[in-house]
C-alpha cells in the first residue's frame, strides 16, 4: 500500500498497512510537534495537579507552559531523592504521580554509588510500546524481506529486588521483557526471535546466553539481523560462543543440551529445538576452531543483513570490533531511550554510526532543553531558573541537555544527556547523542564519573601509606581491545624508600580496593564478567610533565592546563604505555548483591 508519508516516499518503498498507520502516526508526531508537547505537558498537568509535589508549586490549576516554566525548578535526581525515598518505603500517597507507582526502574545512572530508581507507572509499558512498534515499519523501508527470516537477538532480565515498602526495583527491560506486552505479543513475521521466551526469561544470565545463543546456532541459516541492545552485549555473546563453542557443536551434534542449563523451562523448550545435527556440529567446529575469527558473524550467519545494537555515544568504542567480527555489517542504531523516558528513534536506521540522529516523539513526553555550553557554568540554581528552550525551538547546530517531563511525575528532570541538533524531520529536531554528562568511564552499562574515580583512587592510596608511597597524578582509560573490556589506571608514584617500594601484590590490592569503591553498576557488571578486572599501570617519574608538555605543544594554556582525568587520544596513548614500568591487575571480584546497601 503506498502512503502518503515523506518517509516512505523518500525511499519510494510501499508498505503493509499496518506499517503505514505506523509512519503516518510519525509524520502527524514530527509535523505537529509543539502542539502535541503542549497537549501533553497540559495532560501531566491536569492529572498531576493534586500530587504533593506540583502543589508545592502552587500552580493552582493552571497547565499552561509560561506558568509551568515559571514556578517549577529544574531538577536533578538528587533533589527529588527525599520523594522517591519515601516512595520506596511505602507511602503510597500522591507524591509525584496521581496514577500509583507501579515499580521503580533501576537506572544504570548512579546516584552516591547506587543505581538510581525512577518511579514508573504501568500506562508508561503502553508508551514504550508505541515507541518500539515504530521500529520495524521505518527499518522496513530500508531493509526489503526481514520477514522471511528471524532475528537473533540476545536479550536478558536482570535480578530484580524490593524496596522497604514492597515496590519492585529493576531495569526498564527486565520490566518490559517481563509485561504481557512482551511475552503475549502478537505474531508479526517481521518480529520473529531465534530466542524463545524462556530464554529470555531465564533468571540466569549464564544459562539464558547459552540458550539463545544455541537457538541461534541451530537457526543459523534464517537469521537476518543479529542485536542486542548495546554493542557491549553482542561482544559478550561472541566471546561467550568463543568460550563455548567446544559445549554448543557437542549439543547440536548429539542433540543433548549441555546438563550445566538447569532452568526446567529453558530445558523444555530447548528439547523441542534441539535434534541431533551432525552437519551443522562440524560446521561449527570448523569455523570456531580457527584461529581468525575475523567475519566470524557472516560466516556463521551468512544471511544477516544488518547488526542491530546501539553504537552511539559510550558504545562509539566497539565500533571496530564489531567491523572486524561482522565483516563491515551495517550498524543499525534504531532507538533513543532511558528508564526515566523513552525518548526516540532513529529515522534512518541504516546510516552510518558517526551519522545517526534520534528523532524525539513529542508524544512521549514534555522535553525542554538547557542550551550546553561548556564554557558557562551549567549548576543551575533553584533560585534562577535558566531558560529552557522548548523541543520545537530547538537551533541546528547548537548543543542542549535534554530535560524531561513524563507522566510519571518527573518535573523538569535532567536527564544527564547532552544532544547536538542536526537538522529536523518535518518539525521536529533530531539529535546526535554527544555524551552523557560528567561520565568519565564506561564499558558496559557502568557510568563512572570524575569524583568517583578520584575517591576510588583515594581508597587505594591508603593502602600505599605505609610504604611511604602516595600517587602524585593518575588518569584512566577505558581499553576495550579485548573482551570483556576493563579500566587501566595510570599511576605516577612517588616512592620515598626505595628499599621499602609497594610490591605487586600491594598493588594489586589497591586495584581490588578500587574496584570494591566504585558504583554498583560497575561491581555488577564486573560479577557479570562483563568488565575484565581493574588493571594499574605504573608510569616512570615525570610522565604527567611530559603529558603537559605534549598538551602545551599542541596549544592549550600553560595556566589553564588540567590533567585529563581520561585519556583515549591515540599519541598520548602510546605516551604513557611507553613509560610503563609494571602493570597490577585486581586479584578478585569486587562485592556486589542485588540489595541495595542503603
Ligand atoms: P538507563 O538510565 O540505564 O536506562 O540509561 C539511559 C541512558 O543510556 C541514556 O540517558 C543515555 O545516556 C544512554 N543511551 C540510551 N540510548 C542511547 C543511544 N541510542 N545512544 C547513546 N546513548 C544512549
Amino acid at each position: 500500500m503506498a502512503v502518503d508519508s515523506t518517509l516512505s516516499s523518500a525511499v519510494g518503498a510501499s508498505v503493509s498497512e499496518k506499517d503505514a498507520k505506523a509512519l503516518q502516526l510519525i509524520e502527524e508526531m514530527t509535523k505537529n510537534v509543539d502542539s502535541v508537547q503542549e497537549r501533553i505537558l497540559g495532560e501531566i498537568l491536569s492529572r498531576n495537579a493534586d500530587t504533593e509535589y506540583l502543589k508545592r508549586f502552587q500552580l493552582n490549576g493552571a497547565t499552561d507552559r509560561d506558568t509551568f516554566k515559571s514556578k517549577v525548578p529544574v531538577v536533578t535526581y538528587e533533589d527529588l531523592q527525599p520523594e522517591i525515598q519515601r516512595i520506596a518505603n511505602g507511602d503510597k500517597s500522591p507524591i509525584l504521580s496521581s496514577h500509583p507507582i507501579s515499580e521503580f526502574l533501576t537506572s544504570s545512572g548512579t546516584s552516591a554509588g547506587e543505581r538510581k530508581l525512577m518511579p514508573t507507572i504501568h500506562e508508561e509499558l503502553n508508551r514504550r510500546q508505541l515507541l518500539y512498534s515504530l521500529l520495524m515499519p521505518v527499518m522496513n523501508l530500508y531493509v526489503p524481506g526481514l520477514d522471511k527470516g528471524k532475528g537473533l537477538y540476545f536479550l536478558f532480565i536482570k535480578a530484580e529486588t524490593k524496596t522497604p515498602g514492597g515496590l519492585l526495583a529493576r531495569p526498564v527491560l527486565t520490566s518490559y521483557y517481563k509485561s504481557d506486552h512482551f511475552k503475549s505479543r502478537p505474531y508479526d513475521p517481521f518480529n520473529v526471535y531465534t530466542s524463545p521466551n524462556e530464554t529470555i526469561l531465564c533468571p540466569d544470565s549464564i544459562q539464558s546466553m547459552y540458550a539463545q545463543m544455541l537457538c541461534g546456532l541451530i537457526m543459523r541459516e534464517e537469521v537476518l539481523r543479529v542485536g542486542a541492545v548495546f554493542a557491549s552485549g553482542l561482544l559478550k555473546a561472541i566471546r561467550f560462543l568463543q568460550v563455548n563453542w567446544k559445549q554448543f557443536a557437542h549439543d547440536i551434534e548429539t542433540g543433548t543440551l549441555n546438563p550445566k542449563v538447569t532452568d526446567p523451562s529453558v530445558r523444555e523448550c530447548m528439547s523441542k529445538i534441539l535434534k541431533p545435527n551432525p552437519e551443522l556440529a562440524a560446521f561449527i567446529t570448523k569455523e570456531c576452531s580457527e584461529e581468525n575469527w575475523e567475519c566470524i558473524i557472516t560466516r556463521i550467519w551468512p544471511n544477516t543483513k544488518y547488526l542491530d545494537v546501539i553504537v552511539t555515544g559510550a558504545m562509539a568504542q566497539y565500533i571496530p570490533t564489531l567491523e572486524y567480527y561482522s565483516g563491515g555489517l551495517p550498524m543499525a542504531c534504531t532507538m533513543y531511550a532511558s528508564s526515566e523516558c523513552y525518548f526516540g528513534l532513529n529515522l534512518k536506521p541504516m546510516c552510518k554510526p558517526s551519522e545517526v540522529s534520534y528523532t524525539i516523539m513529542p508524544n512521549m513526553a514534555y522535553f525542554e532543553f538547557l542550551p550546553h555550553d561548556d564554557s558557562s557554568a551549567q549548576d543551575s540554581s533553584r533560585d534562577s531558573p535558566p531558560s529552557l528552550v522548548d523541543l520545537a525551538d530547538l537551533e541546528v547546530g547548537k548543543e542542549y541537555e535534554l530535560i524531561v517531563t513524563t507522566y510519571a511525575g518527573l518535573c523538569r528532570y535532567r536527564v544527564g544527556d547532552i544532544l547536538r541538533v542536526t537538522g529536523f524531520h518535518n518539525a521536529a529536531p533530531q539529535f546526535r547523542f554527544i555524551r552523557r554528562k560528567n561520565v568519565l568511564l564506561s564499558i558496559d552499562f557502568d557510568k563512572t564519573d570524575e569524583s568517583e574515580l578520584q575517591q576510588a583512587i583515594e581508597n587505594a592510596s591508603v593502602l600505599l601509606k605505609e610504604f611511604n608511597t602516595s600517587v602524585v597524578e593518575y588518569t584512566s582509560y577505558a581499553d576495550t581491545k579485548q573482551i570483556p573490556g576493563h579500566y587501566v589506571i595510570y599511576w605516577e608514584l612517588f616512592v620515598k624508600d626505595a628499599a621499602n617500594a609497594p610490591t605487586d601484590e600491594v598493588l594489586s590490592q589497591c586495584c581490588f580496593q578500587m574496584e570494591e569503591s566504585l558504583n554498583v553498576v560497575y561491581r555488577q557488571c564486573r560479577v557479570a564478567d562483563s568488565i575484565g578486572p581493574l588493571e594499574i599501570r605504573v608510569v616512570k617519574n615525570g610522565t604527567f610533565e611530559e603529558l603537559m608538555d605534549y598538551a602545551i605543544s599542541r596549544g592549550a594554556s600553560i595556566n589553564q592546563y588540567k590533567v585529563p582525568r581520561c585519556v583515549s587520544f591515540t599519541p598520548i596513548m602510546e605516551l604513557l604505555d611507553s613509560r610503563v614500568v609494571s602493570k597490577h591487575f585486581s586479584p578478585a571480584l569486587p562485592h556486589w548483591t542485588p540489595e541495595r546497601r542503603r
